[in-house]
């Protein structure tokens, strides 16, 4: 039997780490980096979730490489918004699928992991409505007060939507976790509320980014609603995030029968297949809106900006690269204890990487 050993080195039940309905096919809680890479090649519970992410990654960064070569995106600030959501949908996939492939190595890994994890997912959320912003607005709302205000508030959900994520994990760092003590472990005491915390973090940013989209193909009648060929796109990419969320919130279908879908078929695999091919309708929405609307943009909207594109996704990497090292720094310190005080001994090592088996 495996357990885990917290910071203050008292053991902890690793099932928290055991989702619902997956009974076999775990990795070892300890895993070197050289086995959680050939672990890619073997069929464990997590091999599935992996290349469902690592093999978009390569599809997205070929659209990228397509557009930056086919386009003037160098002159051509119109591009832009484009060029950052493609650079986010190339991001969030390969954070996804290296925190699944290194998330055995120790507990401490596995946090780190997903704190980058919950980053790359707010830049998506972020690039998402930079091209809203740009391309998807529907005609009655450009210039609004609501358009003006739209991508800064995207940015600070981006910020807030990290740190709550990153919350939900283990709690304040040094305030309630630290090198000796952890006062609270949200993940661990409380599974389900941290997971109601994650998904409020990924939820509020997809839904306020998505207004002027719901808005358009939802709600909007008459003059100035943009109803074009790109509508259906759009109507198939909300259909596919929605099945997203439901998949991440519900544990279909292992939860029906726990145990016969460990390898293939589970509810993280199907959300992660269906979330990527969510993104690939939404990035065929977002280029045809814009290839369909540039004229009457170029003409009606204000000129796309640095600050609005390029510049608030670079402040958006900075501040959750920021909140990512706070929430990871008392788990890094903690982590290199063992060798400061110079005890080499397994027992020192397997507890100083957060994890210990018997
Ligand atoms: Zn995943």
């Amino acid at each position: 039997m495996w357990v885990t050993l917290d910071s203050a080195g008292s053991s902890v039940d690793t099932t928290v780490f055991h989702e619902d309905g997956i009974i076999s096919g775990y990795r070892h809680p300890c895993s070197s980096a050289t086995d959680c890479i050939i672990s890619l090649f073997q069929l464990t519970n997590e091999t599935v979730n992996i290349w469902t992410h690592f093999l978009p990654t390569w599809y997205f960064l070929w659209k990228l490489l397509t557009v930056i070569l086919t386009r003037d995106v160098w002159h051509d600030s119109f591009t832009w918004p484009l060029v950052v959501f493609l650079v986010s949908c190339c991001i969030y996939p390969l954070a996804s699928s290296c925190a699944h492939t290194f998330s055995t190595m120790s507990t401490r890994a596995r946090h780190i992991c997903f704190f980058f994890d919950y980053g790359a997912l707010s830049l998506y959320s972020l690039g998402s409505a930079i091209t809203y912003s740009a391309y998807v607005i529907p005609d009655n709302w450009v210039n609004s007060l609501f358009h003006q205000y739209y991508v800064p508030v995207a940015v600070a959900n981006t910020i807030i939507c990290t740190a709550l994520a990153c919350y939900s994990r283990l709690g304040f760092p040094f305030l309630q976790y630290n090198r000796n003590t952890i006062i609270r472990f949200p993940e661990y005491q409380f599974p389900k509320f941290a997971k109601f915390l994650r998904i409020v973090a990924f939820a509020y940013p997809y839904l306020f980014d998505n207004i002027p989209l719901f808005y358009r193909v939802f709600l909007c009648v008459g003059d100035g609603c943009t109803d074009n060929n790109a509508n259906v796109l759009h109507h198939t990419h909300i259909a596919l995030a929605f099945l997203t969320a439901f998949l991440y919130t519900t544990h279909l279908p292992e939860r029906l029968a726990p145990g016969s879908f460990d390898y293939i078929g589970h509810s993280h695999q199907l959300f992660h297949v269906c979330g990527i091919i969510s993104t690939h309708f939404q990035m065929e929405a977002v280029e045809q809106d814009m290839v369909t609307r540039r004229q009457w943009l170029l003409t009606h909207s204000s000129p796309v900006a640095f600050a609005d594109t390029l510049g608030a996704a670079m402040l958006c990497v900075a501040l959750s690269l920021g909140i990512i090292f706070l929430f990871s720094l008392p788990l890094v310190w903690s982590g290199n204890q063992g060798k400061i005080h110079g005890d080499k001994s397994p027992q020192s090592r397997a507890a100083a990487k957060g994890c210990w088996g018997h």
